[in-house]
């Protein structure tokens, strides 16, 4: 399958802090990765720059084949992009916010229409359009958030921990649809939980002080966390990896 992203020696500092050490990463169609890592890993920065809403201190981003500094408008084209907390405005109604951002996309009359159409039964928001956001429950204002994302229907997927908050019926449903939409499009998406990658992901990317520390499959790395350990077990994993020399390689 197609490479549709693809970093190189990626990194961003912020004044002192040296947030993204050297990411390469290179995702392919089908592939649902799971970025994992502790708080301030460098997760939502190397997302934020494969978006291209955070210019990198060095190296490169291609999205599907676009160079991400050289022509961010046509690589943005081919990006959907769930930001943490799904922010929205709250006065709103989601068929009104779903055409707002389809208008900002560039599209008009019944292209824009048949769009907002197909993003709100994607992800099954028929019940709530005509609410406004702010009084959707959790759930529905990240579907919302993932509709939005899709309005374009681009080839790439770019979702900060999309099951944050929600509860365990929400996570389920919000788990499937990202399965399902991943079969055509290359999906990266940023979770804390090892339960969310094993569920969801076909390759796990756990990212530590700015570097990878481990690229492989969900069961690759849940065979770093003994059977026996039952509660944190990510923590577990980090451990064991951490210990150890970063990787900081390609698959
Ligand atoms: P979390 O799991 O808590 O969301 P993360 O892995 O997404 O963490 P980042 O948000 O990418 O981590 O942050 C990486 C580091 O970069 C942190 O030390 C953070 O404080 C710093 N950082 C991120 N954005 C900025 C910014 N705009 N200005 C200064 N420092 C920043």
């Amino acid at each position: 399958m197609k490479v549709l992203v693809e970093t190189h020696n990626l990194h961003k500092r912020f004044g002192g802090i040296h947030a993204v050490r050297g990411i390469n990463l290179s995702v392919r169609q089908g592939e649902v990765l799971g970025f994992l890592g502790p708080n301030g890993a460098g997760k939502t920065t190397t997302m934020r720059m494969i978006t291209g809403f955070l210019a990198p201190t060095d190296g490169t981003i291609r999205v599907d084949g676009v160079h991400v500094g050289l022509d961010p408008f046509q690589a943005k084209s081919r990006i959907g992009y769930l930001p943490e907390g799904a922010p929205c405005y709250p006065d709103m109604r989601v068929e009104e916010f779903l055409a707002f951002i389809g208008r900002a996309r560039g599209f008009r009359g019944s292209d824009l229409q048949s769009r907002v159409e197909r993003s709100i039964e994607a992800v099954h928001l028929q019940q709530v359009r005509k609410q406004t956001f702010e009084t959707l429950s959790k759930g529905y204002r990240r579907r919302t958030g993932i509709a939005q994302s899709l309005l374009h229907d681009p080839p790439i997927l770019i979702l900060d921990e999309p099951t944050d908050g929600l509860d365990p019926n929400q996570k389920f449903e919000v788990r499937s649809l990202i399965r399902s939409l991943g079969r055509e499009r290359a999906i990266i998406l940023s979770t804390h939980l090892l339960e969310e990658v094993e569920a969801v992901c076909s390759r796990a990317v756990l990212i530590n002080r700015g570097h990878i520390v481990f690229d492989g499959t969900p069961q690759a790395m849940d065979a770093l966390a003994p059977a026996s350990v039952k509660a944190n077990r990510l923590d577990h994993v980090f451990r064991n990896l951490t210990t150890t020399e970063p990787a900081g390689t390609t698959k």
